[in-house]
């Protein structure tokens, strides 16, 4: 069974669809395996993309993270990281596919619903920033 790291940003919290998210996920057969909502730090969220540091949109990316309260999930099942990355769909919404959780409910790059993890080794990695073993059940 595999694990990954998805998160319910900031923008997608405030239009108050977390539930028709983490639908998403259940419908297609992925499992909750851990979930809670927390407000990051400028420090937790620089933390967490520290591997986008050097990018222009670093300084735009932490604002945004910190803009108000996100969900993070484990998600845990059959090839749980690709199916949640093909749920998601493109980085920018507008490249999306239809049906896919950014086309449906994100506007723009930078605001675009919701993470997740891009190998298992980041997965384990985003996994372990966020939860301790019995949080994961
Ligand atoms: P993904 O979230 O699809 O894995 P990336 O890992 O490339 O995409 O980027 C991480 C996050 O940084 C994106 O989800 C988005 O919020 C933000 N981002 C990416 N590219 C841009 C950009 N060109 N301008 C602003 N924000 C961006
Ligand atoms: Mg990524």
């Amino acid at each position: 069974m595999e694990q990954t790291l998805s998160i319910i940003k900031p923008d997608a919290v405030a239009k108050n669809v977390i539930g028709k998210i983490v639908d998403r996920f259940e419908t297609n057969g992925l499992k909750i395996a851990a979930m809670k909502r927390v407000q990051l730090s400028a420090a937790d969220a620089g933390a967490f993309y520290a591997v986008h540091a050097q990018r222009p949109f670093f300084g735009e990316l932490v604002e945004f993270m910190t803009s108000g309260p996100v969900v993070v999930m484990v998600l845990e099942g059959e090839n749980a990281l690709s199916k949640n990355r093909e749920l998601m769909g493109a980085t920018n919404p507008k490249e999306a596919e239809a049906g896919t959780i950014r086309a449906d409910f994100a506007e723009s790059i930078d605001a675009n619903a919701v993470h997740g993890s891009d190998s298992l080794e980041n997965a384990k990695i985003e996994i372990n920033f966020f939860f301790c073993g019995r949080e994961i059940a």
